[in-house]
């Protein structure tokens, strides 16, 4: 069975065990996806971040989803695309590599990822895209869990970059 699912939407609404926020350093909320998890979570997330003290790039920290479908969020702090050689692609790599070590940690079956950096940090798509699947398919031939990964694709060229991987 393919442990791997590709999902058009709003990773919000979905019904996993985790879901992945593309976070920034200070994991007190922000724009896209980071907004939009904080606003359907519920002021009690914002609360739970401010306990945390931050998040390097590369680096993936848990809290409780709250309102969320999902019991869990990750937030992963992806890299700010500078043109891609300030280290980028290794911290995009480390970002994946750490959620996925969270989601083992809780012994989550389920989870779910948006395009780490590809939005206000402007990591080109389709090279994010690379890394993402990489990591994830690194991840699962050595491990059980999580059973189910599902990539979100939020518009039309994220969606198209991840099939294309993924058929291949
Ligand atoms: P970053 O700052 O890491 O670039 P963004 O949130 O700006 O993070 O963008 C990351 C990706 O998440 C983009 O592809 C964006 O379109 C997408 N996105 C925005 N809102 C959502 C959402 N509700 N669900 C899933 N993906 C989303």
């Amino acid at each position: 069975m393919d442990r791997i699912t590709l999902v058009r939407g709003d990773i919000t609404t979905l019904q996993v065990d985790a879901i992945v926020n593309a976070a920034n350093s200070s994991l007190l909320g922000g724009g896209g996806v980071d907004g939009a998890i904080h606003v359907a979570a519920g002021p009690d997330l914002l609360k739970e971040c401010r306990l945390l003290g931050g998040c390097e790039p590369g680096e993936a920290k848990v809290t409780s989803g709250y309102r969320l479908p999902a019991r869990w969020v990750i937030h992963a702090v992806g890299p700010i695309w500078r043109g891609g050689r300030a280290g980028e692609e290794e911290t995009l790599r480390d970002c994946y590599r750490h959620a996925l070590m969270r989601a083992v940690e809780l012994r989550a079956a389920s989870i779910a990822f948006p395009s780490i950096s590809t939005g206000l940090y402007g990591y080109p798509v389709e090279r994010a895209a690379r890394v993402a699947v990489q990591e994830v398919r690194r991840h699962l031939a050595e491990s059980p869990l999580p059973e189910q990964v599902t990539f979100v694709a939020f518009d039309d060229e994220t969606y198209e970059a991840y099939r294309g991987l993924l058929e291949a």
